[in-house]
């Protein structure tokens, strides 16, 4: 009787055996659904491997099979190589690799017809003639030749906002189709109006799939199964996309890969662009990392010749980078968020009937609520974090946990009616924009706006014309291409200079240049305006002169120098439970046994410390830091402490988890 090596998504880093009854050993082979007695309850599984025997005289009985393979011999290499490397369960990440995600295991798979997709494809007009810049001519042909070449080659496509990186894309999936083979582009947020898939939609008509989380299961499923079966060219997707069973997959884009979105920081930790790196190799396939703002860690492997690097330094149409300029907050005074350069500009832009972009990457009204009397500052009961200010709805508001208070007039500690709000978020802006050019026809969006389900609704009215200045956070700053906006104006260029992460730099570098970016996108040039308290810093001063070169050296000898990524390899033990002292107990005992081995073999073994946000949603959180130059040693280390944390002597009450490359260490 043969047995079955299943993987079930479970916090445990290892598969589990099971014997394969024969009534049912005909429909068994790796990739299938299968359900299992564990622990005295049925569970839902998958079958990674098959063998004829097994010295586990204890393995129980299979008890059904759900269906047929969810999951190719190639899809279960790429899962268990990011189960290795990850350290996560197999389980996990085959569940998290579903159409549906964890929820989406299914009880018997439904098989119906792709006509949805069909019929809903537009009927748009066909392409007019393009005429591509030298640049894009030389791209697009070193992307067309890796993809008829048909093996591993990775290519960092570094082009500055404007510069016709999807036209470099859009001919290196026709490349692909043209061979008979498959493009899968991964976006950090899918919006279905969005200009990429509009233009993929234009060339590839209905053979281009969108998955997307907002469209429901079943058709998630549906594109999953027409993507399976070879009936698209091109899928579009968000991060979990790089899991797309593509069985022609030949080219895979990763657009904006410097966005931080791409990294998965709850359950699976894992990030999609690395991911989609991976699978390209493992298929021996192009696979192409296309930004203005370039991760450092791309950078670098493009400065080691690990990646082909090819460059668009210019803009489509010979149309000129915008002026950037700064105001200097310091010689502004006053509490105004708007400062006289740029309400100048302003009036300039609306007088013109032109359209003006504001970043401020702040949601809410004031960050900082404080009684003047007492010293008192609301905080939430669940994280160690100040509670913000909103108005509409008027609440003190939790923007880790969405906890709300009602927001008292009078101090809830002392009474006093001293409350002093600082630390201006967009509903704060918006007022005051109001107040001040109320002529202008204004659209606010963020997250708050995005939650109420108004994102879609707010582009398009800003993308007719049915409104001038859009205010918002880093929604605003990410790939907008609306041709009319000719002023943007950054209210607060420090707000994430500040914070204690190691890339906080790169961060606000990226995002002060991708938003900038967004004016003098059309025939008219763009102006920016920088409003900040430190010009001198050099991520701002760097994003103003548009040298990134500048910034990239210093901050690669920076990281060099303090022995972070790129130049060194992190994982984060991550520990959390309700017990605060269970928790720091667990971690002092893992970064002591840790510390001696991991050390001698060029490990650093960092804290144990609590987290910066020390208690989240009402769990204490602490962690350990492991660094070191080479990526398999630390994890090596790190996964003793995952074996501990899973074996008997386990800590009761705290979940241990590992983050590998972390790119958020608040
Ligand atoms: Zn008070
Ligand atoms: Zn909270």
């Amino acid at each position: 009787m043969p047995f079955a090596q299943v993987a079930l998504p479970l916090p445990l880093r290892h598969t589990f055996t099971y014997r394969v009854p024969d009534a049912l050993s005909a429909r068994i082979e790796p990739g299938v659904p299968v359900e299992v007695p564990f622990r005295g309850r049925a569970r839902r599984g998958v079958v990674v491997e098959w063998t004829a025997t097994s010295d586990r005289e204890d393995a129980l009985d299979l008890s059904a099979v759900l269906g047929p393979p969810l999951f190719d011999a190639h899809l279960l290499q790429l899962t268990r190589w990011m189960a290795e490397y990850y350290l996560a369960p197999w389980g996990e990440v085959l569940a998290a690799a579903l159409p549906g995600g964890p929820s989406g295991m299914p009880a018997s798979r439904g098989r119906k017809s792709a006509a949805g997709i069909e019929e809903r494809a537009l009927a748009l007009p066909l392409p007019e003639p393009f005429t591509l810049t030298p640049e894009q001519r030389a791209a697009s042909h070193a992307l067309e030749t890796s993809v008829r070449r048909r093996a591993f080659a990775p290519i960092l496509l570094h082009g500055v906002t404007a510069s016709g990186k999807t036209e470099v894309y859009l001919r290196g999936a026709a490349a692909a189709r043209d061979t008979g083979g498959q493009t899968l582009v991964l976006v950090p947020e899918v919006a279905l109006g969005s200009q990429l898939v509009r233009e993929f939609r234009r060339r590839f008509r209905n053979r281009v799939g969108v998955l997307h989380s907002y469209l429901g299961i079943a058709e998630r499923r549906r594109n999953w199964e027409l993507a399976r079966r070879g009936a698209l060219d091109v899928v579009v997707g968000a991060r979990s996309a790089v899991f797309a069973p593509l069985p022609k997959l030949r080219l895979i884009v990763v657009d904006e890969e410097h966005e931080p979105a791409y990294k998965q920081n709850e359950q699976l930790r894992y990030h999609g662009r690395d991911t989609a790196v991976r699978r390209a190799q493992m298929l021996g396939i192009a696979v192409v990392l296309g930004s203005a703002t370039p991760s450092l860690e791309s950078l670098a492997n493009a400065r080691r010749g690990k990646y082909a690097h090819l460059v668009l330094s210019r803009r489509v149409d010979r149309r000129p980078m915008p002026q950037v300029r700064i105001v200097d907050l310091r010689r502004e005074g006053g509490t105004s968020q708007l400062s006289l350069p740029l309400r100048a500009a302003l009036a300039e832009r609306l007088a013109r009937g032109e359209q003006v972009v504001l970043f401020l990457n702040r949601r809410g009204h004031s960050h900082h609520v404080q009684c003047r009397a007492c010293g008192f500052v609301p905080r939430c009961p669940w994280c160690d974090i100040a509670l913000t200010l909103h108005l509409v709805p008027r609440a003190w508001r939790c923007h880790y946990c969405d906890h709300d208070a009602a927001a008292a007039a009078a101090c809830p500690a002392c009474g006093s009616r001293l409350l002093r709000y600082s630390g201006a978020g967009t509903q704060r802006a918006e007022r005051e924009l109001r107040a001040t050019v109320p002529a202008a026809r204004l659209l606010r969006l963020d997250t708050d706006v995005a939650r109420a389900g108004g994102t879609d609704e707010v582009l398009e009215r800003f993308g007719s014309g049915a409104a001038d200045v859009l205010l918002g956070t880093q929604m605003v700053a990410k790939g907008l291409d609306f041709p009319r906006v000719t002023l943007v104006g950054v209210l607060d260029a420090d707000v994430a200079l500040h914070l204690p992460d190691f890339r906080a730099a790169e961060r606000t570098f990226q995002l002060l240049v991708q938003v900038s970016g967004r004016s003098g996108r059309g025939s008219r040039a763009g102006e920016v305006l920088v409003q900040t308290s430190t010009p001198e810093h050099p991520a701002i001063a760097a994003a103003v002169a548009h040298d990134d070169r500048a910034f990239v050296e210093r901050e690669l000898a920076e990281r060099k120098e303090a022995g972070y990524p790129p130049h060194a390899r992190l994982v984060t033990l991550l520990f959390s439970g309700a017990d605060a002292l269970e928790v720091e107990r667990a971690a002092t005992r893992a970064a002591e046994m840790l510390r001696q081995e991991a050390e001698s073999a060029g490990v650093r073994v960092l804290g144990p410390a609590p987290q910066p946000l020390a208690r989240l949603r009402g769990k204490h959180r602490w962690h350990v830091m492991l660094k070191g130059p080479r990526g398999a040693e630390v994890r090596r280390h790190a996964a003793r402490a995952l074996d501990w944390a899973e074996s008997t002597e386990r800590p009761r009450g705290v979940r241990v988890v590992a983050d590998v490359d972390p790119v958020d260490v608040l």
